[in-house]
């Protein structure tokens, strides 16, 4: 059932294949054209040019085997990839990613690693585009011969904004549960409706996350938090029973903590559409926050807030259950709980500001300070305070002056 459009058909205008961006991918394709290799622009960016989106990065996918890929680009490739090798081609500045066709391998065949399996067996074009988890993530342009290529129907699912898993959906969750974030996360940003088979067969899925490896879905998340649409796809991981990969206690929100849940989401996706670039720490942060709301805000009232509140607060929130959170990311959300505890002394004990209010880290936490202000935990009267008091001490605190390098402990033994 393959399909073959011209650009001209799909109303794709050529020049976006000229753009600084695309040229690297275009140019890739054509050197491997030209050593007789069948290759294609692949994947999101062929999505994302027909839905009118400009895409993030253009990847290639090419009959020729890595070693092959190596020896045509030289020193401008490197072969990398655990789950499958893959090859780096470096073009002018530009980085893209090379991989040979490969085709499906059902589950009983091959060992999973990380919850994924481990498929390195080359394929055809057409075995490519079936392997991968959307029909509309299948399809494959030509820049060369100015087509694209479908052979799954992706073309009609585009022009009905549609998201199809290719194959039977339960199947292919259990192959690979990530394809269940990935497609709500897909639907999200791409404002297109997932076939009621897609969305039925992820519920009963749902717990086949478990085995998934931090990083997989560190990954996903963060792209989902920098995709201007956040909101969405949380509201759809939560209708469908996902929630609690996002979040162990996720499904559990109750009302008030929902909104407040819904609000931090809300103005990520404000900031990110306004152009701004979003942290998971601070959405974190927030989110997490809004389960332990009503314990701080009682802490507080009887005046025994404390750090060491914040840190067990954490705990019973799930957040170290959390697995896909690295440390990192962890020790940002305390620091941003901890700034909440530090303006909490400003305000009612007038305390001094130690800190730059302009700093990175300042910031992060005064976005939470104001959510919890919109949502009436903190009152109107004492953000001003803390306002004020940040305008009027900020000229005070110095700046940090350049660390001084110590010399390394090596060198001093030395001495
Ligand atoms: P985004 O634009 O958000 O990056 P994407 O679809 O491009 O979305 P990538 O992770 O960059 O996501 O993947 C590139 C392509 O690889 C996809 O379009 C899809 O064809 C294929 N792919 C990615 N993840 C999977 C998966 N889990 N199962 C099958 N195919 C996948
Ligand atoms: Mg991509």
């Amino acid at each position: 059932m393959k399909k073959t459009y011209t650009l001209r058909e799909l109303g794709l205008d050529e020049a976006m294949l000229a753009s600084e961006h695309a040229r690297p991918s275009v140019e890739i394709v054509k050197k491997l054209q030209q050593r007789k290799h069948e290759s294609y622009i692949v994947g999101g960016a062929v999505r994302d040019l027909l839905l009118g989106i400009s895409p993030k990065d253009y990847d290639v996918a090419t009959s020729a085997t890595p070693e092959e890929i190596r020896r045509i680009f030289r020193r401008g490739a490197r072969i990398i990839g655990r789950r499958f090798r893959l090859v780096h081609v470096r073009q002018g500045r530009a980085m893209v990613e090379v991989s040979t066709f490969r085709r499906r391998t059902p589950k009983a065949e091959t060992e999973t690693v990380g919850g994924l399996q481990a498929d390195n067996t080359y394929g055809s074009p057409a075995q490519d585009a079936l392997r991968r988890d959307m029909t509309i993530n299948a399809l494959m342009l030509d820049p060369v011969a100015k087509t694209v290529i479908d052979h799954v129907r992706g073309i009609d699912d585009i022009r009905d904004r549609l998201l199809r898993v290719i194959g039977d959906p339960a199947t292919r969750y259990d192959e690979d549960p990530v394809r269940m974030i990935r497609i709500l996360r897909l639907a999200a940003k791409l404002n297109c409706e997932v076939e009621p088979a897609a969305l039925r067969a992820i519920a009963p899925a749902a717990d086949k996350l478990e085995v998934i490896s931090s990083s997989r879905l560190f990954e996903e998340f963060k792209k989902t938090v920098n995709s201007g649409a956040a909101y969405k796809a949380f509201e759809l991981m939560r209708k469908n029973k996902l929630m609690h990969a996002a979040m162990p206690d996720g499904e559990k929100l109750r009302r008030e903590q929902l909104q407040f849940v819904r609000d931090a989401l809300r103005s990520n996706d404000e900031k990110f559409n306004g152009g701004g670039r979003n942290s998971l720490s601070v959405l974190l942060a927030c989110m997490y926050w809004s389960l332990v709301a009503p314990r701080w805000r009682e802490a507080c009232a009887g005046g025994e807030e404390s750090t060491d509140l914040l840190y067990e607060m954490a705990a019973e929130a799930g957040l170290n259950r959390n697995q896909w959170v690295t440390r990192m990311v962890k020790s940002h959300i305390m620091n941003i709980w901890e700034y909440q505890y530090r303006f909490e002394r400003i305000i009612k004990d007038g305390r001094k500001v130690r800190f730059r209010p302009d700093s990175y880290e300042v910031k992060k936490a005064l976005e939470l300070f104001e959510l919890r202000v919109r949502h009436g935990e903190v009152p109107a009267e004492d953000k001003a305070t803390l306002d004020q008091a940040l305008a009027v001490d900020a000229a005070d605190v110095p700046r940090k002056r350049p660390r001084r390098r110590r010399p390394r402990r090596r060198a001093a033994a030395a001495e």
